[in-house]
């Protein structure tokens, strides 16, 4: 087993044995032809000929893989009826006298090599289309068929380089993935591959010693595994399940309602840490953000994150999401989470600590830099402010007091801010026990099972040791929840989970049926869970 990297240029895993296309150039003859007019009226026949053949192909890959996977073969056209192209040829055959194969491979060979050295991207990757069409020319001018290799079994296919044509001629049941030495991701084959959504990688510095063996096509990590062994296999096979399953799942539940049978609508939110999580979050159709962990902005720096900075990210997250709610929980360090440049002291208890809310409350100038961002970007958006860690109705009120500063300061310089909802979160038992209050003071709950069950069962929630205890079910969690939810909907206070527990899909009914409002989970698991409330009654 050995693995050889590559560049991707579609993602997902395919495992099959592997065919390594041998491609040569046509074999190009040079002869001397008597009458250049008669060698001049045969290339031009050929022309039409080639022409007619592309316009076939722009309609079979009109039908597989849609208008804009077709349009290189009208590009193809155009070049194929390019006036410097069909002179260049012309030229040759005039002037040496010699066959119009010949002339073409020439003409190819010359106009390769001007793309290949231009510096622009997109026109060095002409250079495959060029010789794709000189090499479709010459075979019409031989009398050969055009078809590229197939292969019976489905195959990995592996070739220097696969010209569209081929591409798209290649019988796409019978291929698993594409494996290429060159090409770009520019190039018009990695662009149908991508609309094809065939596995491809390209850059793959294989030897032909490949041919026939069993392989594994990882288009996640860019790799080709060649030869895996059982163990590997078996994890990709599991891998691929899991995939297929994901996307059948996507298929089906992408854009539907989360509502249950009868009639009960529940928010499906994601969880993210930063922007880089926005494109799973839309992949899987989250209807919102239910928590974004703030505290990643200061982790990822060796200093305090400027206003400006977070304002990008808070706004970037805002207009991503388009109007749908984005919770955004204030800075939450301590405990686990440490970070050198706030010089913090060591603690015996840091659970138990300088953490989160008691860390802003008490250092106001790192708060109001945070939440003056919060309300900058709630101006491009729906932002949601969310408190963690809190214990006391005073807390919150001093934290909202801050709210109402620097939204007035806002207003006062001008500066555009919006009226975002105001939350807690409830991880504390201290919290559930006041939940009543503190519905009073703000619109939603959030409740973080994984402190909440490490506070209420008295287990550390690093602490490994402690696994086989932290039972997740416990009914003292279950109870608290049902509390929170009761209490919240008192004071028309929305209540949703933002913990792990979350997605632990044997509590979903309870959950819906204790009356929880939302569920706020990792980007994966956002339509699986779907599924299940829509199945509920
Ligand atoms: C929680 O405690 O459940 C929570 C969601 O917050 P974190 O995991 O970031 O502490
Ligand atoms: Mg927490």
């Amino acid at each position: 087993m050995y693995v050889l990297k590559g560049k991707t240029v579609f993602a997902g895993i395919a495992i099959g044995r592997v065919n390594v296309l041998k491609k040569e150039r046509s074999n190009v003859r040079r002869y001397r032809v008597e009458n250049t007019a008669e060698e001049l009226e045969r290339l031009k026949i050929a022309l039409e000929s080639t022409d007619k053949e592309l316009e076939a192909l722009y309609e079979k890959a009109l039908k597989e893989v849609g208008e804009s996977g077709a349009m290189i073969f009208d590009v193809h056209r155009m070049m194929l009826q390019d006036q410097d192209y069909t002179d260049s040829i012309e030229n040759i055959i005039r002037g040496q006298e010699v066959n119009s194969e010949f002339a073409v491979a020439v003409t190819s060979d010359n106009f390769a090599e001007m793309f290949s050295a231009m510096d622009d991207e997109y026109m060095k990757a002409r250079a495959a289309d060029i010789k794709d069409i000189s090499e479709r020319l010459i075979s019409v001018l031989k009398g050969e068929s055009g078809a590229a290799e197939d292969s019976e079994e489905p195959v990995i296919l592996a070739a220097e380089d696969l010209s569209p044509s081929e591409t798209v001629q290649l019988d796409k049941s019978r291929i698993l993935a594409f494996v290429t030495k060159y090409g770009s991701s520019n190039s018009h084959t990695a662009i149908l591959a991508r609309t094809m959504s065939i596995p491809a990688l390209i850059g793959v510095d294989f030897s032909e010693e490949i041919d026939g063996v069993t392989a594994i096509v990882d288009g996640i990590r860019g790799e080709i595994i060649i030869e895996p062994d059982a163990e590997t296999l078996a994890k990709y096979r599991t891998m691929q399940k899991e995939e297929a399953e994901k996307k059948k799942l996507l298929k089906e539940m992408k854009g539907k309602e989360t509502v249950t049978k009868s009639g009960r609508k529940i928010r499906l939110y994601s969880n993210i840490g930063g922007t880089g999580d926005l494109p799973a979050v839309l992949e899987n159709d989250a209807e919102g953000i239910g928590l974004f962990r703030s505290e990643f902005l200061y982790l990822e720096k060796e200093d305090y994150p400027t206003e400006e900075e977070q304002f990008a990210a808070y706004k970037t997250v805002a207009e991503s999401m388009a109007g749908k709610l984005v919770v955004i929980r204030t800075l939450d360090i301590g405990a686990d989470k440490q970070i050198d440049y706030f010089g913090l002291d060591k603690e015996d208890n840091p659970a138990l600590g300088y953490r989160a809310i008691r860390i802003c409350l008490d250092r106001p100038e790192v708060f109001r830099t945070q939440l003056r961002a919060l309300l900058r970007a709630s101006a491009y958006g729906n932002i949601g402010i969310m408190f963690p860690m809190i214990i006391s109705v005073d807390e919150v009120r001093r934290s909202k007091k801050y709210i109402e500063e620097i939204s007035a300061e806002l207003k006062a310089s001008g500066i555009a801010c919006g009226d975002p909802e105001i939350g807690v979160m409830i991880e504390t038992p201290a919290s559930v026990m006041i939940s009543e209050e503190l519905a009073k003071e703000v619109d939603f709950f959030s409740i973080g099972t994984n402190d909440l069950t490490q506070y209420t069962l008295a287990i550390d929630r690093q602490n490994l040791k402690l696994d086989s205890i932290n039972d997740t079910h416990h009914p003292a969690i279950l109870r608290m929840i049902k509390m929170v939810v009761e209490n919240g909907h008192k004071h028309n206070t929305w209540v949703g989970i933002c913990g792990e527990l979350g997605a632990d899909p044997e509590l979903t009914k309870t959950f819906v049926e204790m009356g929880i409002d939302e569920l706020s989970v990792s980007p994966n698991f956002i339509l699986p869970l779907r599924k299940a409330i829509r199945s509920l009654e």
